[in-house]
């Protein structure tokens, strides 16, 4: 039986990092999200996220094809239900890197996932990281940080809280609340 993870946190706090270390354990898989959002230099589409139109992505909300979704930013994103129930029959941690209000949807429907809050050490390090990540025009990195404070508010609502300072202390963390160390 597969292990589905939730890791959450504001934009900026580490996630795609902290993710992609992780995913060094060959036990460990990302889930592939789909979005409307345009790719960043370098990401591929089917690699860091499925790239699709708005109405091809509303209609995988009719269809039911969606674990759970929601809008950020201005742009949907959404966890594919049938990679989530095959990762499932799996002895595997299936890693879900989402937002809060997917977060909570997922809790909901799925009671035995295991959530994750990463945070940044502080908001004046989480502003300088999405600079340094230099991928979101300056008018979104504002509504990214903004969000920020909204989804910082939920991270009571998660089963664990990880303080993201040093990486490699973050991942060995997360490894130990897995089981995996
Ligand atoms: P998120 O996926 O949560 O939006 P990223 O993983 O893209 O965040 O990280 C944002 C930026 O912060 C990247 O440039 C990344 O290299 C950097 N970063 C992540 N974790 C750390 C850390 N512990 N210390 C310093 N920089 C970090
Ligand atoms: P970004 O545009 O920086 O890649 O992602 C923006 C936010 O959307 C991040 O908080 C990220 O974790 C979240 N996100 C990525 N994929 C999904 C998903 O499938 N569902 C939800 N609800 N959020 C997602």
């Amino acid at each position: 039986m597969g292990k589905i993870v939730i890791i959450s946190g504001p934009s900026g706090s580490g996630k795609t990092t902290v993710c992609k270390l992780l995913e060094k354990d060959p036990r460990v898989k990302k889930s592939v999200s789909v979005t409307t959002r345009l790719p960043r230099q370098n990401e591929k589409n089917g690699e860091a996220y499925h790239f699709a139109s708005t109405a091809k992505f509303e209609e995988m909300i009719r269809r039911g094809e969606l674990a759970e979704y929601a809008e950020y930013c201005g742009y949907y994103y959404g966890t594919l239900l049938s990679a989530l129930k095959e990762a499932l029959t799996k002895d595997m941690v299936y890693l879900l890197e989402i937002e809060v209000q997917g977060a909570l949807q997922i809790m909901e429907k799925f009671p035995e996932t295991i959530s994750i809050f990463l945070m940044p050490p502080d908001k004046k390090t989480l502003g300088q990281r999405l600079v340094q990540r230099n991928a979101n025009k300056e008018q979104d990195m504002a509504l990214r940080l903004k969000i920020a404070d909204k989804e910082l508010e939920c991270k009571n609502r998660y089963n664990y809280c990880v303080v993201n300072d040093d990486l490699e202390v973050t991942v060995s963390t997360i490894r130990k609340i897995l089981n995996l160390a």
